[in-house]
């Protein structure tokens, strides 16, 4: 029996994730006393994987998975665990891995609980708690079956390094040309900022804004703590901003370490996309905005004069 999980990389380099889970999966390999298998497509520098924990790569080198396909990468996950005896197979929360997590558990006849946040709260039964209700509530579930799925929340773990000797194997799987019936076209708009999806923090700013010519200094603010910035949805249904930076319960999912609210409101279909973020800083002219609420941090103030200060602030460091 061991564990195994989906090393998520991009253009060969692996994902801030791929550490994630892997620090996530070597606490839950100790639990149930066992080792950390990682299956990696196309990786570059797989020996990284060493310094949170991972005791085996199985590498997959295979031209046709140069570009994501759901398909295809789920037969890889599937048919690695299948060699490895796994009992746990654990992928990320990205828009690659949830796409992969059923496809996987079906294909392994597995109980499958996505949103996972920290380790299991029994090992047998094995019991996990995950959020739910976009984020306002948790619940603890149980997988009955032998071979168990999980996909873990965005950072709800955080990155622990734990140094071992990692054996390495080439792994071909078994695909063929079904595998890739269907193809799939990725357009990766470059602008030379930081993505929410790698962004460790994000600046976003509401309608209290008044208009799309006083974003200047929220991107100020955000190229000085190397942030993504994104909006709240009547910002992006104004055109103020593009709706690839609208976020909230129908917009992207946010889960950074650092959410900074400037003139947003704090309505419950925003608080549902981003309360999974560590730390909530809200700058708002009313103290009795409903983001206070949830916030760790507050400012009572006119994000006109506080976010050039701050911003100046945070350059003087
Ligand atoms: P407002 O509600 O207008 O708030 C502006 C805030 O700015 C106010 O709190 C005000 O005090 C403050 N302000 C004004 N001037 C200043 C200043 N100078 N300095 C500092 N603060 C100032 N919304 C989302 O964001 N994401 C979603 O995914 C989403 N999905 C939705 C789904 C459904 C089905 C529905 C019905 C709604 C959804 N909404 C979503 C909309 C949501 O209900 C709110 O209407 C929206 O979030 C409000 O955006 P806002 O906070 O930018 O604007």
């Amino acid at each position: 029996m061991s564990l195994l999980i989906y090393a998520e990389s991009a253009d060969g380099k692996f994902k801030k994730v791929a550490f994630e889970l892997a620090s996530y999966a070597k606490k839950v390999a100790e639990s149930l006393g066992t080792t950390v298998t990682a299956v990696t497509v196309n990786a570059g520098n797989v020996s990284e994987l060493s310094k949170y924990g991972v005791d085996k790569v199985l590498k997959v080198t295979y031209d046709k998975l140069a570009h994501f396909n759901a398909k295809a990468y789920a037969d890889v996950i599937k048919q690695a665990a299948q060699k490895e005896n796994a009992h746990v197979i654990v992928l990320s929360s990205t828009t690659d891995s949830l796409y992969l997590a059923p496809l996987v558990a079906v294909g392994l006849e597995a109980g499958f609980a996505s949103n996972v946040v920290g380790l299991p709260v029994a090992t047998a039964p094995f019991q996990v708690k995950r959020t739910a209700f976009s984020n306002k509530a948790f619940t603890i579930t149980e997988i009955t079956t032998g071979v168990k799925v999980l996909s873990l929340a965005k950072n709800s773990f955080g990155l622990i390094e734990n140094s071992s000797n990692l054996s390495e194997e080439d792994f071909t799987p078994n695909l063929n040309e079904a595998d890739f019936s269907v193809k799939v076209e990725s357009v990766e708009k470059s602008t030379g900022k930081v993505t929410i999806a790698d962004a460790d923090i994000v600046v976003s700013g509401g309608r209290g804004l008044k208009g799309p010519e006083n974003w200047g200094m929220l991107e100020e603010l955000a190229a000085t703590l190397g942030a993504a910035t994104a909006c709240s949805k009547p910002v992006s249904d104004l055109g103020w901003r593009p709706h690839s930076e609208h976020v909230g319960q129908t917009g992207k999912p946010v889960a950074t370490n650092l959410y900074i609210a400037v003139g947003i409101s704090g309505a419950i279909q925003h608080i549902a996309g981003i309360n999974s973020s560590k730390v909530k800083v809200v700058i708002n002219t009313d103290a009795e905005a409903p983001f206070f609420k949830v916030a760790d941090y507050g400012i009572v103030g006119d994000a006109f004069d506080i976010v050039p200060r701050l911003t100046q602030k945070l350059k003087e460091f």
